[in-house]
């Protein structure tokens, strides 16, 4: 029998335990506050902050969504982004990408500092994953590894394929899989046969953003598999996936939609919270 790994519950539950740290710390005179920055007027990014500042609200964290023009100049982001590192009031600070093709700026996961970086991308933060010290861990890494606990899933030994090495999901999530003690192979598009790797894995996690790059005849029986794809196919959300076919062979398998995708926001809200608890105790 195939279990679908439900994001959705998960991201409920998260939601109520985040809930109740903002009440304990409402108590302390202590409200989170999350600035959430965007330029231009991508379609998918207005529905992911969409969906951000509607968990913020849920759960009691006092959220902004800062849009600017899509023709606002670099120093404007960049003195904006200085003065919300300086605020005292501002506890965590997000810049949603993409950002517009034509803003080339250097070093730009260093713009925020780690202390207000509740995605987790500063590269002190992503250095203390792979150290396996205490960070903002990246949202979409820190929801799987939550869906691996929600469902028992003990990585230990296990052999894992991660399909990507991107900064935001592929490289993380190998750091904390490289921590719980997992054997991980980490494959891009310069991997020679693909399947040949996929073929030995307990655990494929797919972050590639290419629809039904993994096929059935890829994975071995009673596969577990978490597709982080977010691809839109004629109009319709799908994931990396071929997801009716791998089903069939999987013991554990996410959906796209209602999968990882609704655990990132929620993962989000808990770094948010953490911050707002680390810098309220200095
Ligand atoms: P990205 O920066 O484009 O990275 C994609 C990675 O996949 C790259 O490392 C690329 O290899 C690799 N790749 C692509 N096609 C491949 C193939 N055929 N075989 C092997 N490797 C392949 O993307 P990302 O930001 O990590 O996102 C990946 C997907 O996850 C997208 O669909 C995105 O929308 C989705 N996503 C979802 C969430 C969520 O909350 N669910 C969060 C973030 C991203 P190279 O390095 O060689 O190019």
């Amino acid at each position: 029998m195939t279990v679908l790994m439900n994001g959705k519950a998960l991201e409920q539950k998260i939601l109520e335990q985040a809930k109740i740290k903002v009440i304990e710390l409402k108590k302390k005179n202590i409200v989170p506050v999350l600035k959430v920055i965007q330029v231009g007027n991508d379609a998918g990014s207005n529905s992911y902050i969409a969906r951000k500042i509607k968990s913020a609200a849920l759960v009691g964290i006092d959220s902004e969504h800062i849009k600017l023009p899509e023709t606002v100049s670099e120093k404007k982001l960049l003195e904006l982004i200085d003065s919300l590192n300086k605020n005292k009031k501002v506890h965590g600070i997000l810049l949603q990408l993409p950002l517009p093709k034509k803003m080339k700026i250097p070093d730009l996961m260093e713009l925020i500092i780690p202390e207000k970086d509740v995605d987790g991308f500063h590269p002190i933060n992503q250095g203390r994953i792979l150290l396996g010290e205490k960070a903002f861990i990246s949202c979409t890494p820190q929801g799987i590894m939550r869906l691996f606990e929600e469902y028992k899933i003990d990585l230990t030994g296990k052999n894992i394929v991660m399909v990507g090495r991107s900064n935001i999901v592929g490289k993380p999530m190998t750091s904390l899989l490289i921590n719980a003690s997992a054997t991980v192979t980490v494959c891009n598009t310069k991997t020679k046969n693909l399947a040949e790797h996929t073929k030995k894995a307990d655990i494929v996690i797919v972050a590639a953003g290419s629809p039904k790059l993994l096929k059935a005849e890829m994975v071995k029986k009673n596969v577990i598999v978490i597709d982080v794809g977010m691809n839109k196919v004629e109009g319709k959300l799908c994931g990396d996936v071929d997801f009716e076919a791998v089903k069939k062979k999987s013991s554990y398998i996410t959906p796209v939609p209602g999968g990882v995708g609704r655990l990132t926001t929620a993962c989000l809200m808990l770094n948010t919270i953490k911050a707002a608890e680390m810098q309220e105790k200095k």
